[in-house]
């Protein structure tokens, strides 16, 4: 496998970013329909984490004489049945995202494509966090059970993200 092929896999995973966006903004969809607006902030706020991962992609491929050739995004999943469904899906996600970003880091190290390593060890601390904290929410909500007050608690304390952060 060449640079090139390296760089067509960057691309790819440019789009597999962007749809994990889509997927955030479609939970966040679901979430302002169920009237939780703490959740619905915090899967809006995801999303736009998850667009910024994509545009990092963009930034390497062009720093590195490459370039960006955007793919079709397939439609996401609009209906879970229960905020847990919901949040587990997200986890799912981000473990396959983490599986792509160690094939991605394996593939670099193979090319001894040092610049490209360097630049997907962030993301693979990034991914740490990413599946610690959707893994978090999934405990917390199999706590909540079928609690419609504790729920609300929790959705009250999701909405503080982007203050807190
Ligand atoms: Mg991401």
């Amino acid at each position: 496998m060449g640079r090139e092929d390296l760089h067509g896999a960057f691309n790819s995973h440019l789009q597999r970013e962007l749809y994990a966006a889509y997927l955030y903004l479609s939970m966040a969809a679901y979430f302002e329909d169920a009237n939780l607006p703490g959740f619905t902030a915090w899967m809006k706020m995801q999303a736009k984490e998850e667009f910024e991962h994509a545009m990092k992609f963009w930034g390497h491929l062009y720093d590195r004489g490459s370039r960006v050739t955007l793919l079709a995004i397939e439609k996401p999943p609009a209906n879970w049945t229960s905020p847990l469904d919901a949040v587990q899906d997200a986890l799912e996600h981000e473990r396959q995202v983490t599986r792509q970003i160690h094939d991605l880091y394996g593939r670099a190290k193979d090319e001894k494509d040092y610049a490209a390593e360097a630049f997907l060890q962030s993301f693979v601390v990034e991914q740490v966090e990413e599946e610690r904290s959707a893994a978090s929410i999934v405990d917390t909500l199999k706590k909540v059970g079928d609690s419609p007050a504790s729920l609300l608690l929790l959705d009250r304390e999701m909405g503080t993200r982007g203050t807190a952060a």
